[in-house]
């Protein structure tokens, strides 16, 4: 468990979409004015809160398209004037922090390849003092949520109080059909870890193919995210980075529908006096529950306890672990009682098979 606190500044006082789930949209990288501004011009409709463009592109092969660089800067300040977009860059060195500052830039991102890298989260943190820009944290590459809760550490250090993280996935060997693996557990443990802290998912970079976006953005949904970055570019099949996954503004705005994104934002977004009960019917049979799970685990080690102890009693006396006559008589008196109380005779067979291995095991 992590003993650093970290200190930010809650997430409506800066998110542009007030209390409602943020929406990041744009593409992949800057490729000319045209695309840009064709791009943001067919985002405006979709209520979106934040025009995403990259600027340097960390690709995996040098002779690929690695961005505009600065001329870009030129076509996104068209994009903020022109369609009242704020716009998000990434920014992995603090020259180019430097640049997307003095360039009106209103928010910047982390990259994935940046998180895992501790000199250049210090290096990144040092140019950032002294400013109050917005920083959005995507996770490192590899699943290590230390790393990525030391990049948010790193990153408030420098006086950043304005902190979202971005879920995007983890390279991994069972990524496929996915180009990450959405590992869905760790940002929900750094949300049980830190509360306030927003967390975003980028679906794009998730799915790697345009076909899987809808299933992960509905996932998403389930859990307590505060919005979604996502990669939209005028003609997809012509960008010059992540062509699969890049969305047309029209099929992003028909998944948007399909998952029913900007009534959800709605109703998230006013608790009426009867949710504001039910969360707090929910939040006491919560803490039931968390009452009775306490119980279930301090039986559970008594009864290993007693296994325990008749293990060793057995040995003495040369009689094997496996006593079937015994777990017969187990099985068949937990199903009778689990009957009486209403539980399946399947789930009933499963958790005892379960208890039984482990006792099997310990002796
Ligand atoms: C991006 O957002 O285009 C990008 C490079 O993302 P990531 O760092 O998540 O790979
Ligand atoms: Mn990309």
């Amino acid at each position: 468990m992590n003993s650093h606190q970290i200190n930010i500044q809650p997430f409506s006082e800066w998110n542009p979409a007030g209390d409602k789930q943020l929406l990041i949209a744009g593409p992949c990288s800057a490729e000319s004015e045209m695309q840009v501004l064709t791009t943001a011009a067919q985002l405006v409709e979709h209520n979106v809160n934040i025009f995403r463009a990259g600027i340097w592109k960390p690709r995996s092969k040098p002779y690929t398209f690695r961005g505009c660089g600065e001329i870009g800067f030129s076509w996104l300040k068209k994009v903020k004037r022109e369609f009242q977009f704020p716009i998000a860059v990434e920014v992995m060195s603090a020259n180019e922090l430097k640049i997307a500052l003095d360039n009106e830039v209103d928010y910047i991102w982390l990259g994935a390849r940046t998180t895992i890298n501790p000199y250049m989260l210090d290096e990144l943190a040092k140019g950032l003092e002294n400013t109050d820009i917005p920083v959005f944290i995507k996770n490192p590459i590899s699943p290590d949520l230390d790393m990525l809760i030391g990049a948010i550490e790193r990153i408030n250090s420098a006086g950043i109080k304005k902190i979202a993280v971005i879920h995007r996935g983890f390279q991994s060997v069972y990524s496929a059909p996915y180009r990450n693996e959405p590992l869905w557990d760790i940002p929900i443990k750094l949300k049980c870890q830190y509360q306030d802290l927003p967390i975003i998912c980028d679906p794009s970079h998730i799915a790697g193919d345009t076909q899987y976006i809808e299933e992960i953005i509905k996932k998403a949904l389930t859990l307590e995210i505060s919005g979604l970055m996502i990669e939209v570019h005028a003609h997809p099949s012509d960008a010059l980075s992540d062509s699969k996954q890049q969305l047309s503004p029209q099929q992003f705005g028909k998944i948007l529908q399909n998952v029913d994104f900007q009534n959800r934002r709605k109703r998230t977004s006013n608790n009426t006096p009867e949710k504001e009960a039910a969360l707090m019917k929910i939040n006491s049979q919560r803490q039931l529950i968390d009452i009775y799970d306490e119980q279930i685990i301090k039986l559970l080690a008594q009864r290993f306890e007693a296994v325990k102890e008749i293990g060793k009693i057995k040995k003495g006396v040369d009689i094997p672990a496996l006593q079937s006559n015994r777990w017969n008589a187990v099985m068949k008196q937990c199903l009778s009682l689990g009957n009486e109380l209403g539980l399946s005779d399947e789930f009933v067979t499963n958790l005892m098979e379960l208890i039984h291995k482990q006792s099997i095991d310990l002796q």
